[in-house]
């Protein structure tokens, strides 16, 4: 882990690349699909280029002192086979797979691929009790079948609130300022989604705006989904639907700091779109959120044991 970053084949942070589920407690996961994109293509070499970036976060979080490593047992165990480039069976393929994570107890964190993938993964953590969800974007993602299809990256938090798999009155939405407003807002509203808007948190700031996220999420379970695009494009221009006007990196940090002590279940950062991220940057900044809610889930996992569970 201490390498430097440009030898030896790429994992997410040096971490070992592990087969043996039973040895983890956290796994780190790619999803290289994008067929749920609606413009810029892409977001499938995520993974690839977030393992390559990642190599620089190495293994302390300098803000906050934690050391993940030291609280959980973290392993990269590669990328979801995906036998199908169609979305639609592929979307099995990722709930079947994440079914198994699920059931072998492990804590998944993964790189996307496009928004798309996030709806299996919360079908499959959230069947037996819908969670609680922080999701970070520009857009809501909540936005009816477009183009024939409900499976699209515009549409992971409708499908997963139809399903009852996360409860939208623990789910909140973070950074939106969405041109897609007239498709995606009536459903958060019907559904009583909390939203904290770009112009929301300038009146808020850091401090009442992480307030407000516990608020809503409370004590139970829930699951972190941070889609680069929540950052503004002078952070993470390397993305499908990149939008003006979003958080700094440094504004995305404090927020995800701002959550420790939460009951993370798993998370991801998706959207992050190598073709059109002329030096890495928004890989770099994606394995960086990326980090840090790897820490929320290390620390989830260090309370736990403590609590004797
Ligand atoms: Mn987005
Ligand atoms: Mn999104």
């Amino acid at each position: 882990m201490l390498d430097m970053p440009f030898t030896s084949p790429s994992s997410f942070f040096r971490t070992n690349v592990c087969d043996r589920w039973d040895e983890l407690d956290i796994a780190l996961i790619g999803i290289p699909s994008d067929a749920g994109l609606s413009h810029r293509p892409g977001a499938r070499y995520g993974p690839q280029a977030i393992r390559a970036q990642s190599g620089v976060v190495r293994y302390i979080n300098t803000f906050t002192k934690v050391i993940p490593y030291e609280l959980a047992r973290v392993g990269d165990i590669g990328d979801v086979p995906i036998e199908n480039r169609n979305l639609v069976p592929a979307i099995e393929e990722i709930l079947q797979f994440y079914q198994r994570i699920h059931a072998a107890g492990l804590i998944p964190i993964t790189a996307g691929g496009d928004h798309s993938i996030t709806y299996p993964i919360l079908k499959a953590l959230g069947s037996a009790k819908p969670l609680g969800l922080i999701h970070f974007d520009s857009h809501h993602d909540t936005v009816p079948p477009l183009k024939g299809t409900k499976f699209h990256h515009g549409s992971p938090f409708r499908n997963a609130v139809l399903d009852g798999v996360i409860d939208p009155k623990r789910t909140v939405q973070i950074g939106i300022r969405d041109p897609y407003y007239e498709a995606a807002r009536s459903f958060v509203e019907e559904h009583g989604i909390a939203v904290i808007d770009m112009v929301e948190f300038e009146r808020l700031g850091i401090e009442r705006t992480v307030e407000r996220i516990r608020e809503v999420v409370g004590e139970g379970p829930a699951y972190i989904s941070f889609d680069v695009d929540a950052l503004d494009p002078a952070f993470a221009p390397g993305t499908g639907t990149p939008v003006v006007g979003g958080f700094s990196s440094r504004e995305a940090l404090l927020l995800l700091q701002g959550l420790r002590g939460l009951q993370i279940v798993g998370g991801d950062v998706v959207e992050v779109s190598p073709p059109y991220d002329a030096a890495g940057m928004t890989a770099l900044v994606g394995a960086q959120m990326m980090f840090e809610i790897l820490c929320l889930a290390a620390e989830t996992v260090g309370n736990r044991r403590k609590g004797g569970q």
